[in-house]
């Protein structure tokens, strides 16, 4: 499960940023596609955080949409699908959105 990874990643960036205060909330981006499910890391932030300082902290996942501007007629568009093609008819797509993985914002108390 790479989500438990991900998530000790993302804790212990957390935890060095915190300086010892204790955490309280969490806001994470992740892209439409970047095949992480929020359950699961929801459930692994859960366990990666006992004993942390963001033990009992709130984990909010807001999904990004995928974005993508057409290599052939230049035309940016939302992607539903990660190898959507350009409205034209074009399957050379450089996406720019939808795969990323931020730590958006964090509270200490
Ligand atoms: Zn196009």
């Amino acid at each position: 499960m790479h989500e438990l990874s991900l998530t000790r990643n993302i804790v212990s960036i957390v935890s060095e940023k915190a300086q010892g205060a204790k955490v309280t909330q969490v806001t994470l981006e992740i892209g439409k596609f970047s095949a992480v499910l929020p359950d699961a890391l929801q459930f692994c932030f859960d366990i990666v955080t006992k004993g942390t300082v963001a033990e009992g902290a709130e984990l909010e996942i807001i999904e990004t949409p995928g974005t993508g501007v057409c290599a052939t007629c230049g035309t940016k568009f939302s992607l539903q699908q990660m190898f959507d093609p350009c409205p034209c008819g074009s399957t050379d797509i450089i996406r720019r959105t939808g795969s990323e993985l931020n730590i958006k914002q964090m509270v200490t108390a």
